[in-house]
């Protein structure tokens, strides 16, 4: 009660005269440079070799084989794709999607993809594959970023190259001609779940394709819905990641140089 009386005498004081308060109280020390510099933990190194994954990356595809990957369809059977002798591999059709063996939750991946230059068709029957970015159920079920043959072939702007599939377009088409690789770089943050199976935060995804900003930490709605709106229904972790065999008469894309960074 005594301290009571005096702490009201104090700010009687304060707020008479504006300023005796302050005069009582120590003053904070004044700032240097070093005061904002951190210094621990040093930065763990990364090596950057030219036109080569990073030195911490995990590489799903090294030119020689598909060993990091499996069917879909049946998980526990290799990936049935083509393995190409220039250090490439190809969607063989009618065999099903691949995915990742491991799973992961936020990442950073790099991947390259070619439509051939022969390509047919039109709209989305053009070189229609697909790279999800966490499979999260069954066969189709996950976060599609489209991959397809966007250079002169106009189809529904969040179903272009670079989109987040019936979700968000790219912020622009830079789609290279077919018989050119294009260039994925791609930064995916998962959604959290409440242990109730709501969800915390969405996902989150930034993509670079050759070089240009398409989507720009885009908020997701939930998995691609094919028909209808996407929502978070089913609460998930780490994933497989997935490419798409979409089965149009015109694909046939290719892959190369696929590495991923956990984040
Ligand atoms: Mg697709």
């Amino acid at each position: 009660m005594h301290f009571n009386k005096i702490s009201l005498g104090i700010c009687a004081i304060c707020l008479t005269t504006g300023h005796a308060f302050s005069q009582d109280v120590p003053k904070p020390p004044k700032m240097v440079p070093e005061m904002t510099e951190f210094w621990e933990p040093e930065l763990k190194t990364v090596a950057t070799p030219d036109n080569a994954a990073p030195s911490d990356a995990v590489v799903l595809f090294d030119g020689k084989n598909l060993n990091q990957w499996a069917s879909t369809k049946e998980p526990n059977k290799p990936a049935q794709w083509t393995v190409n002798n220039d250090g490439t591999f190809t969607v063989k059709k009618g065999t099903g999607n691949i995915q990742t063996k491991q799973s992961f939750l936020d990442y950073q991946i790099h991947i390259e993809w070619k439509v051939p230059a022969n390509i047919t068709g039109k709209s989305q029957a053009r070189g229609n594959s697909g790279l999800f970015l966490a499979s999260t159920g069954s066969d189709n079920d996950g976060y599609e970023l489209q991959i397809l043959d966007s250079y002169n072939n106009r189809t529904y702007a969040n179903g272009q190259a670079g989109s987040i599939y019936k979700q968000s377009p790219p912020l622009r088409n830079a789609t290279r001609k077919p018989g050119e690789w294009n260039v994925y770089d791609v930064v995916f943050t998962a959604p959290r779940f409440k242990d109730d199976g709501s969800l915390f935060s969405p996902a989150r995804v930034t993509a670079i394709h050759n070089g240009v900003v398409v989507q720009n930490n885009t908020i997701l709605s939930g998995p691609t819905q094919y028909i209808g709106l996407p929502a978070y229904d089913k609460p998930h972790g780490k994933s497989p990641i997935k490419l798409q065999d979409h089965g149009d008469p015109s694909e046939a894309i290719s892959f190369r140089n696929i590495w991923i960074r956990e984040l």
